[in-house]
């Protein structure tokens, strides 16, 4: 799913309008915010931003955050193994 680097919009709406389902991307103080519960993935709106501030997933720090943090589980899981 996508995500905004917020520094990086300019609040075009660009993605706004062209993504096809309704009431996902909104501007929140001037930025485009993407409600992911809504996003069907399609990856329009990573074509059309002018500005590459719509980014994906693997580039997200949150969630690489929680990548992180399910190492970690996994690592528990090993040394209880032992
Ligand atoms: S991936 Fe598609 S559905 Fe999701 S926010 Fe972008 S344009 Fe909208
Ligand atoms: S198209 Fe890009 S720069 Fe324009 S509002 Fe959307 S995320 Fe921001």
């Amino acid at each position: 799913m996508p995500w905004i680097r917020e520094s990086d919009c300019t609040g075009c709406q660009l993605c706004i309008k062209t993504c096809p389902v309704e009431g996902v991307i909104t501007m929140r103080n001037g930025k485009a915010y993407i409600d992911n519960s809504l996003c069907i993935r399609c990856g329009k709106c990573f074509d059309v931003c002018p500005k590459d501030a719509i980014r994906p997933n693997s580039e997200n720090p949150l969630l690489r955050g929680r990548g992180m943090g399910q190492g970690l589980g996994m690592g528990h899981g090993r040394n209880r193994g032992y």
